[in-house]
């Protein structure tokens, strides 16, 4: 099945409203580039304005919360992100994982959360470096991957982002087999627990250190969808050869 490529810029806890040129900057490349689905996943205090000016991409949050309202202070449902103009979210980045503690479970109960408020959802997994030298990641993240999957996984909502943490903000990346290996393993995961049609219309990202000198080597890969991009989706500079590479597949 054909995948359509998704380039997904995370912004993590980077902009204010003066950055936003930006995001128009970003949103004119994506309009010259129709076959590559592009978002950029803001934080939230961005999201209306951003939404506000985007043509061409969809506007993301980086994180939901599981429940649709209540005393949990400080965080934000899905339904407040979809009204604030969110079409998107993350979950699981491991950035929150580690800083709040977010474990498999947590994490498929927001991408549930997500998809029942209207979000469409990106589940990130992926390995320590310790777990990468031991051997075996393949198998460890494809255990994390089917314990942070929600009930009613599908293609047309939700897509994974395979993110070694070692490889995020670091400026190092897996090698190409590497990346190829677990991409195959993570589709073949969730053939076991969705079926084989519904997994192969499934979108896997790469991310960790995407940039404009790798991005093209990565998204030739025939089991990688695109990528969910840090540090080089900041600036239209560093984003738009990656949107440009995702174009060329
Ligand atoms: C990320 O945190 O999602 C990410 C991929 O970051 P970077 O591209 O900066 O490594």
């Amino acid at each position: 099945m054909a995948r359509r490529m998704l380039a997904v810029g995370n912004w993590k806890m980077n902009g204010l409203a003066a950055d936003l040129p930006q995001l128009a900057a970003i949103d004119a490349v994506a309009a010259a580039h129709p076959t590559v689905e592009v978002g950029l996943c803001l934080p939230a205090t961005l999201i209306a304005r951003g939404a506000a000016e985007a043509r061409s991409i969809f506007v993301g949050a980086q994180d939901c919360h599981q429940a649709t309202s209540g005393a949990h202070t400080g965080c934000l449902s899905a339904a407040m992100l979809a009204e604030a103009g969110a079409g998107w979210t993350i979950v699981g980045h491991s950035e929150r994982r580690a800083d709040q503690g977010e474990t498999d479970a947590d994490v498929a109960a927001k991408a549930a959360a997500a998809h029942a408020g209207g979000l469409k959802t990106i589940l990130c997994v992926g390995e320590s470096l310790e777990a990468r030298d031991a051997g075996g990641a393949e198998a460890l993240v494809s255990n994390q991957l089917l314990a942070s999957l929600p009930e009613g996984a599908a293609a047309d909502w939700l897509s994974i982002a395979y993110e070694p943490i070692w490889a995020i903000g670091t400026g190092r990346t897996p090698t190409i087999e590497q990346i190829a290996d677990m991409h195959a393993a993570l589709r073949a995961a969730l053939a076991s627990r969705i079926g084989a049609a519904e997994a192969d219309g499934m979108r896997i990202l790469y991310g960790g250190s995407v940039s404009p000198a790798n991005a093209a080597e990565i998204f030739a890969l025939a089991d990688v969808d695109g990528g969910l991009v840090g540090g080089a989706s900041l600036t239209a500079e560093k984003f738009s050869p990656v949107i440009e590479a995702a174009g060329r597949r």
